[in-house]
């Protein structure tokens, strides 16, 4: 190896890569940025509070119950807040859920061929606590349901469920030392401590396409998958789909997995696409029942830790998890040992090289399937690995040989130009339509109070939106000064898994040590000291300024706010050294019982 190539990559071929990526991300840099799309809210409100799986008819008496946690959201990060302080033996909780049952972003995705993307084993939570063997390496979306669902019974948390409710503010007493909740059902309830568990990949978002509003035929969001249209189910089987011709927009993560689907069954299937996303191999298969027989107390961690470690760019003895996403890391990640990079220069370059050797093997997999040359080349990604979420599937990429499913490229235009009565308008052609899926993604980097949808105050009234208006201020990503007794389960300040419920389970053992503490030493309240909290933002601010070149020169997307990382961004400062790292942190915080970066007031 020499200048920083990997063999069969010449110097050459890096640099021109290098700028094909630039000129790719410009082409589609749009100067509103993040303002191009439209909150699902006002006029266009009904594509996220359409709510097409609970009873409409659903009622009940306003609430006004004093309770000790009010655990704010029933997603998977909900559900193991509730696990872990259950397991501690404290169960005086409530938990409060927009959704007529628990299961969060598996509630509302149901969209066909919805499946998680990082394994199984590693994705659903609390596998060794309730005995449950996934029948698939990766579970579609019906069997991540039934386990919301199965965690919900185990831990005897339906009677404790608040379900259909939606919380419109919380606000700090600070004289009662309680907050007081108000919600969409005229609830004015009171709790002693908050646990806000609202996922961070969940308020749909729009874009503001002109004329969204003056389509006559039916749209929905992935997200809020109208089946009493369709027909089917999450399995497919849409025979309402058979005389319709059905557009998509947008081609990440959920459209690649519901777009096989929709070709199977519609007439037409017109799928608009500004960026490709990156499609991996998938290569799914049942569970064989023998190794699963084999694992041994402690598994789940150990795979889940195996996993983050490789996703830090830690040496592992074996990789234990085995997909697309592991050979992913290894891709991207520094050689170690005696071909470890002597400079930050060089290091940089091999990674590159080796970066770009994996987009190839993924544009070469567009090339091997798809069968027009034209549309093969409009499917492969000119960006880096990371730049955007990859994807995984073994359907997709096929789906495009199909007769009934034409590739709509609106990269020049930067997206679809215009909804009309009629149909979609892309490059000056009207392609009529009798339905629009919009693929369009959730509110994941934008504004925090827009993802949050809700107010937030804290001691003297002061809201969470101006307190971290000029970045965020923690201690641990899961409280901060100002806010007693509030705890945030989320991408905040903390260490980032793309398998994201493994990051909520270890959040939700340490927020459940830290409400159990704050019960045993008999305190009123507990919120990080001013010390405490501006050590962790200097320690974590230490950390930004590699991460924020790499996503600056990234095709624009939610990673990147659109094409300008800044401070609030959702994935803006994070506890870079990984999530093993991170727990063993915490671990070790909560082992010396000090409570370090805390304080605790003793009831008045
Ligand atoms: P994304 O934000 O990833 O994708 C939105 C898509 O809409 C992009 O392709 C975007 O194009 C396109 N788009 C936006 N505006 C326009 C426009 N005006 N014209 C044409 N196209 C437009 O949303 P997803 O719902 O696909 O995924 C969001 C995240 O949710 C994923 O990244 C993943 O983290 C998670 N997810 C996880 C899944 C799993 O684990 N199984 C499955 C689905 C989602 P462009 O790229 O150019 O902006």
């Amino acid at each position: 190896m020499d200048g920083g190539t990997e063999p069969g990559l010449e110097g050459a071929e890096q640099e021109a890569m290098r700028d094909r990526y630039r000129r790719e991300r410009e082409r589609r840099l749009r100067p509103d940025g993040a303002d191009q799309y439209v909150e699902a809210a006002g006029r266009f409100a009904h594509f996220a509070d359409a709510d097409p799986y609970a009873d409409p008819a659903f009622d009940r008496e306003p609430l006004h119950d004093d309770i000790d946690i009010a655990i704010i959201g029933g997603g998977f990060s909900g559900l193991l807040a509730a696990a872990r302080l259950s397991e501690r033996g404290v169960t005086s909780f409530r938990i409060i859920e927009a959704g007529a049952d628990f299961g969060g972003t598996w509630y509302w995705n149901r969209y066909p061929g919805a499946q998680c993307d990082t394994d199984a084993y590693c994705y659903l939570p609390l596998l060794e606590e309730l005995g449950y063997m996934p029948t698939e390496k990766y579970a579609y979306a019906t069997e991540i349901l039934d386990h919301s669902r199965r965690i919900g019974h185990h831990y005897d948390l339906y009677p404790k469920a608040i379900l259909q409710t939606r919380v419109r503010s919380i606000d700090w007493d600070d004289e009662r030392a309680r907050w007081h909740i108000r919600t969409d059902r005229d609830d004015a309830l009171t709790a002693r401590f908050v646990v806000m568990a609202l996922g961070s990949i969940t308020r749909p978002k729009l874009p503001g396409i002109p004329g969204i509003d003056e389509f006559g035929g039916h749209a929905f969001h992935t997200s809020r998958w109208d089946y009493a249209y369709t027909g089917g189910d999450t399995n497919g089987g849409m025979t309402g789909l058979a005389d319709k011709r059905v557009a998509i927009i947008g081609t990440g993560a959920s459209a690649v997995q519901c777009t096989p689907r929709v070709a199977a069954d519609a007439a037409h299937v017109y799928v608009f696409q500004r960026t490709p996303s990156s499609v991996d191999w998938r290569r799914n298969r049942p569970t064989d029942p023998g190794w699963w027989s084999s694992l041994q107390p402690g598994w789940q961690r150990e795979r889940r830790e195996n996993f983050n470690d490789q996703a830090a760019g830690r040496p592992v003895d074996v990789d234990l998890v085995d997909d697309g996403w592991t050979d992913i890391f290894r891709s991207i990640s520094s050689p170690k040992g005696a071909n470890r990079p002597r400079t930050k220069e060089e290091r940089d370059l091999v990674v590159e090289a080796s970066d770009l050797r994996k987009m190839n093997e993924i544009r070469a997999r567009v090339d091997e399937t798809v069968d027009d040359p034209a549309v093969a080349e409009a499917l492969k990604p000119y960006y880096r690995v990371m730049c955007k979420r990859p994807t995984f599937n073994d359907e997709y990429l096929a789906c495009f040989n199909r007769d009934n499913v034409t590739l709509v490229d609106v990269s020049e235009s930067r997206g679809v130009e215009r909804i009309t009565e009629r149909g979609v308008v892309a490059n000056g052609h009207e392609y009529e339509v009798d339905c629009i899926i919009y693929a369009t993604g959730f509110e994941i980097s934008a504004d925090f109070r827009r993802r949050l949808g809700m107010e937030i105050n804290g001691r003297g009234g002061v809201s969470l939106f101006d307190h971290w208006a000029d970045g965020l201020r923690t201690l641990h990503g899961l409280t901060t000064r100002g806010f007693p007794n509030w705890f945030y389960v989320g991408v905040s300040q903390n260490a980032f898994s793309v398998n994201m419920t493994s990051m909520f389970d270890d959040q939700a053992k340490h927020i459940a040590y830290l409400i159990d503490e704050t019960i045993r030493r008999k305190a009123a309240t507990i919120e990080p000291s001013e010390e405490g909290q501006a050590d962790w933002v200097a320690l974590i601010n230490g950390f930004k300024v590699g991460g924020a070149g790499f996503l600056a020169a990234c095709t624009p997307g939610y990673y990147n706010n659109e094409g300008s990382p800044q401070a609030g961004n959702a994935f803006f400062g994070a506890y870079t050294p990984g999530a093993s790292a991170f727990n063993r942190l915490l671990e070790d915080w909560r082992a010396a019982g000090e409570l370090e970066g805390m304080e605790l007031v003793p009831h008045v």
